[in-house]
């Protein structure tokens, strides 16, 4: 059997490499990115908050097939990467988001 003696140069060396791996893993580098979050959007309002209450928004749809992006109340983002608009009051939404009022856009 062979044994591999450690240096404290070869410890240092793969302890730096696991933290960039553990740094790297957390900010979603290497992943495509952080994921858009759309949950507690900048200048919600109570109403809109509200709303999202009574239609139980998710920022994730459970349904694949069935996502804000794909809702015929659904407005695209003016850039890619960022939250869209709904008709229905519930201020900016998750292209992945859904909601109760979902209806597939024809
Ligand atoms: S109505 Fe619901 S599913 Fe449709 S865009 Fe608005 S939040 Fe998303």
């Amino acid at each position: 059997m062979e044994t591999k003696k450690l240096t404290r140069r070869a410890m240092l060396e793969r302890g730096a490499v696991l933290g960039l791996v553990v740094i790297g893993a957390s900010a979603g580098i290497g992943c495509g990115g952080a994921e858009l979050d759309c949950t507690n959007p900048p200048g919600l309002t109570d109403a809109q908050r509200q709303q999202r209450q009574a239609l139980s928004y998710v920022d994730r749809s459970p349904n694949p097939t069935q996502r804000c992006e794909t809702c015929n109340f659904y407005t695209a983002p003016a850039q890619a990467g960022q939250c869209g608009g709904c008709a229905l009051n519930l201020g900016n939404v998750n292209p992945q988001g859904y909601c109760s009022s979902y209806v597939a856009r024809s």
